[in-house]
């Protein structure tokens, strides 16, 4: 069944949503794993869920929109961004340098929403000393390495050389496993997809996050 569009997951008798506080869901994974695959379907089937558009020095890629899948910059502008304090987070992976804009994550946590990182395990456990309270991570892993360097070269977008970084990469990756709240491996992308969903509700119905619960009950405590 689908779940009610917008707002929290709770909502009083006048259909008013009960408070709660924004989370930040972070998906690592090594690359071919398939989670671009599973962030698209969560960010399209859930209304209150925004991703987090990193900034990066790598140059586009076919198909890659600047604004909507990366925010695009020289290795200036990114200097400046870190001398400025305007990153969340920021990493080096393979030759170039990721990080996560501080600004457009404020605005939607204060609009009420959700956040979606697809972010590397070196920013997860910078964002995991600053925000931990509000951090949910999520690993995804390959069924095997044969089918993560199958899902690899499927791709075709990448020269030989990078592919075997990236495979190299990979390893690397998921050895931080162990860092991460939940490990989803992903055989089957729409079971993936579902589970993450699964992940995505429970941990809006902490009752930490959900701020407004104290004057709810008080107030159906009034009306008896
Ligand atoms: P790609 O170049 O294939 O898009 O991404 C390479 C790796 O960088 C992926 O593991 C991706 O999750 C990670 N990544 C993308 N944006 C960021 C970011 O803002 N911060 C960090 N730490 N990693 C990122």
């Amino acid at each position: 069944t689908e779940l009610p569009a917008g707002h929290p997951l709770n909502v009083d008798h006048t259909g008013r949503p009960i408070r709660r506080r924004g989370l930040m869901l972070v998906l690592s994974s090594p690359s071919g794993a398939g989670k671009s695959t599973i962030s698209r379907a969560l960010l399209a089937d859930e209304p209150d869920l925004r991703l987090s558009v990193s900034v990066t020095t790598r140059p586009k890629r076919d198909g890659e929109v600047n604004g909507r899948d990366y925010h695009f910059i020289t290795p200036e502008r990114f200097r400046e961004m870190v001398a400025g304090d305007e990153l969340l987070e920021h990493a080096r992976v393979f030759d170039n340098f990721y990080g996560t804009p501080r600004r457009q994550v404020e605005a939607e946590l204060t609009a009420g929403r959700d956040v979606l990182f697809d972010i590397d395990w070196q920013g997860t456990q910078q964002l995991a000393d600053k925000v931990a309270r509000d951090l949910v991570r999520v690993f995804i892993l390959p069924p095997s390495t044969a089918e993560l360097e199958r899902r690899l070269r499927a791709r075709a977008q990448d020269p030989e050389d990078v592919v075997q970084r990236r495979m190299a990469k990979a390893a690397d990756e998921m050895s931080h496993w162990a860092e991460y709240d939940y490990i989803v491996v992903n055989t089957d992308v729409t079971a993936a997809i579902a589970r993450v969903r699964a992940i995505l509700t429970a941990e809006r119905l902490r009752r930490d996050r959900q701020v407004g619960l104290a004057d709810f009950v008080n107030a159906m405590r009034g009306e008896e």
